[in-house]
Formats: C-alpha cells, structure tokens, sequence
C-alpha cells in the first residue's frame, strides 16, 4: 500500500483549522469518559487518536484552554476561536504527541478504538464499550505512551 492512500484529514466546522496525516502513523485511539472530556465535548466522552506532532500538518491556529490534568499534567484543549470545535489536545509534558478529536475527521469509518479511559466517570446513559480495554482512570497513560515513543 503506498503512503498516499491512506491520508486522512479533518477540520473543524468553519474549515479555519484542518489537519491531515497518514493512518498507518496513528500510535492509538480510545474513548475518553474523563469530566474534563465530558465537559469539553459536551458528551459522554471525547474519541481520541494518538499520533506524533512531527507526524500530522495542521493548518491554521487553534485557540488553546489549559486545565491541570488528573495525574498532575497540563493539558492544552485546542479549538477553533471562530467556530468553537475542539480539534485537538496535548499535554505540556509530552507535547511532541498530540490527541486528535476523532469526530472532526473527514471519514473515521477506519478507526479501531483500542481502549477506554476514566471508566470510572462514565454515565449510564454512555456506557463505556465492553468489547475494548477498560482503564478506571489513566494512571499509565504517560507511562504507556513513553515506552511506545521509545519504539518509534
Ligand atoms: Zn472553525
Ligand atoms: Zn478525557
């Protein structure tokens, strides 16, 4: 396969922020039920994909809202200031990875989700999907992604 035909790309819903890379790059993708994903999508959760910065071309500048992360870290919500999306996240202490919110995605039919984060705040109502990977909360999150940036 080559490299061109799996491009994939998103935008928010004014089009002023886009993104695009190839999904043979993404590191992972999970289902986030935190309160702070609950609160910034307005939902049940926020669908998540992993992938490294140097990995994904985004265009335009995402307006940026800090919070201070279960485990201590930073994370920077990055939306579009016109219209309001939230496009993408990272944390301050591991900035080169960058969580891209997946419903902004042009075509996300290809996406496996690998796991489920902060099952413990999950609402009856979203229940976390039983046929992946559950984490309570996210205690190894950073952990995890360290060891796989090691691989890269
Ligand atoms: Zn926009
Ligand atoms: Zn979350």
């Amino acid at each position: 396969m080559s490299d061109s035909n799996n491009s994939q790309s998103g935008s928010c819903q004014c089009g002023e922020i886009s993104y695009s890379f190839n999904q043979n790059k993404i590191i992972s993708a999970h289902h986030c039920h935190c309160k702070d994903c609950q609160r910034s999508t307005g939902s049940g959760k926020a669908t998540i994909i992993f992938i490294a910065k140097k990995n994904i071309d985004i265009k335009g500048e995402p307006k940026y809202y800090e919070v201070k992360g279960s485990s201590g870290s930073h994370v920077r919500r990055g939306f579009c200031a016109n219209c309001g999306s939230g496009i993408l996240s990272y944390t301050k202490e591991l900035s080169h990875i960058v969580f891209i919110k997946a419903g902004t995605l042009e075509d996300s039919s290809w996406l496996k989700i690998d796991s489920n984060f902060f099952t413990d705040s999950a609402h009856d109502w979203n229940k976390p999907n039983e046929d992946i990977k559950s984490f309570k909360q996210n205690p190894s999150m950073l952990s995890n992604i360290k060891t796989l940036i090691k691989s890269f």
